[in-house]
């Protein structure tokens, strides 16, 4: 497959602008009062803090040793992954609040300094499959949380687990093919029987239930440690729906989010105490990463679709998502071409007439930016709109007053970035890496294992560039 680099939306707990925004997009939610203001400005710095003692660290440290190897396992027999994904972890929440255990994590592991970059859409499913694939959306066809067969007109739900929608082979298959277990605690797609992965076994693979709390997720993965050496899985998934659901409901910068990143860091110490009464934390790679960021969203920033009818007009069952990614599908018997809906459309957006039009701007597919990589599919449907960071589209006005969060836009704003924290005997001490798309996690992962991994848009070399040399 072709070496490429993509990635949808949802409030299930499933978007990057560069380096300038840095700052701006740690506050932009726009519900903000005085403190809110305030435990802003702490988060800022903070974060300016980090990233200054990083740099200091830095320039301070003398040039990596070039001899650094790999730590030998302990008590272990084989290496073991365990991934985990806290859903909506939106870069620079760790910086939020004291997150003791987060930071143990980052200090004697190595970090990705300016974050985890998602695919695009910055949305839930397409983005955890893309990092137990390694696949751009297009190539592993979860190309939003809900879309349809457009031969069929089937839809896919993320309570579909029919393999056909799901393409490609993620983590656990390649570890069962290997000859080794592993075992999923919740991830997208890992319900879904795959060849060799049966998902037949509950005591390996959880069905998804989000009544169960984390802490039993944590201590069921633990309880794989108190099995016989050869039967602790190599590779075993994490998943908490948490920051996610919060920053959806009250924005990024809302003390609730605050609360939920302080007791995810909670959950993160448990996990480590019980790797550390078993023996094995030192043996353990742990993996911590999130799915996509997370940007405030109010009702003021938003587009209508109703106000181009002057140019075209948006029937709302031609919308098959409105917001952040805008996905449009007119029928074959449509007055318009696809070309005329988006020259209209953009007409429209660009007269200066519409509210906001100037934040929407529509594609055919195939015209997209080609680094969002979100073409090669014929489930995507042939227009797409980008929205600017932070606005909504909608189809009409309700009056409805909503401050809240959002996610799901394009993979450069800064604000849908996500952290990256590898720990263990591969992951050198203090080390930072510079931020990369989460397509590369995948051969990450099959490297630490020592097996061999499918096909995929992540390159041979990143590995390498990241992990220490075994020994
Ligand atoms: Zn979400």
């Amino acid at each position: 497959m072709e070496t490429k680099k993509v990635q949808a939306e949802d409030e299930e707990s499933l978007p990057t602008s560069t380096t300038p925004l840095l700052l701006n997009n740690i506050n932009t939610s726009s519900s903000q009062n005085k403190p809110t203001l305030l435990l802003n400005l702490i988060t800022c710095m903070s974060l300016i803090t980090a990233i200054t003692f990083s740099l200091l660290f830095f320039s301070l440290s003398p040039p990596s040793t070039t001899t650094a190897t790999a730590r030998h396992l302990n008590k272990l027999h084989h290496p073991t992954v365990i991934l985990i994904s806290s859903d909506g972890f939106r870069f620079g929440y760790q910086h939020k609040t004291s997150t003791p255990n987060i930071h143990r994590l980052i200090t004697n592991g190595t970090e990705a300094l300016t974050g985890l970059i998602p695919v695009f859409p910055t949305l839930t499913f397409p983005n955890h499959y893309s990092i137990v694939t390694g696949l751009y959306p297009p190539h592993h066809g979860i190309i939003n949380n809900f879309f349809f067969d457009p031969v069929t007109g089937e839809k896919f739900t993320m309570a579909s687990h029919e393999s056909k929608w799901w393409l490609g082979q993620p983590l656990w298959q390649t570890v069962v093919n290997s000859g080794k277990i592993a075992a999923t605690y919740f991830w997208p797609g890992s319900e879904v029987k795959k060849g060799s992965w049966t998902c037949d076994d509950v005591k390996y693979c959880k069905h998804y239930n989000g009544s169960v709390s984390f802490e039993d997720r944590v201590d069921t993965v633990l309880d794989y440690f108190d099995l016989d050496l050869d039967d602790i899985p190599v590779f075993m998934t994490l998943y908490f729906e948490d920051p996610d659901h919060q920053g959806h409901q009250v924005g990024p910068d809302d003390d609730e989010v605050t609360q939920a990143v302080a007791r995810i860091d909670g959950i993160i110490g448990r996990l480590i105490h019980g790797l550390e009464k078993r023996g094995v934390f030192e043996d353990v790679s742990i993996i911590m990463v999130g799915d996509h960021g997370m940007v405030g969203t109010c009702d003021q920033k938003l587009i209508f679709l109703d106000d181009l009818a002057s140019w075209v007009e948006i029937k709302s069952n031609w919308v098959h998502s409105y917001s952040p990614l805008l996905a449009i599908w007119p029928p074959s018997d449509s007055n318009y071409s696809l070309t005329d809906v988006v020259a209209k459309m953009n007409e429209g957006l660009s007269s200066g007439k519409v509210e906001n039009g100037n934040k929407l701007k529509v594609f055919l597919k195939e015209d997209l930016p080609k680094r969002l990589h979100y073409a090669e599919s014929d489930r995507i449907p042939p227009i797409i709109g980008l929205v600017h960071e932070g606005y909504k589209v909608e189809q009409s006005r309700t009056g409805k007053k909503e401050c809240g969060g959002a996610h799901g836009y394009d993979n450069e704003f800064f604000s849908m970035r996500t952290i990256f924290i590898g720990h263990g005997p591969q992951f050198e001490r203090g080390k930072k890496i510079p931020s990369f798309e989460n397509v590369e996690i995948y051969n990450l992962i099959t490297s630490i294992l020592n097996i061999k991994g499918a096909p995929n848009n992540g390159s041979d070399s990143f590995p390498q560039s990241v992990l220490l040399p075994k020994a």
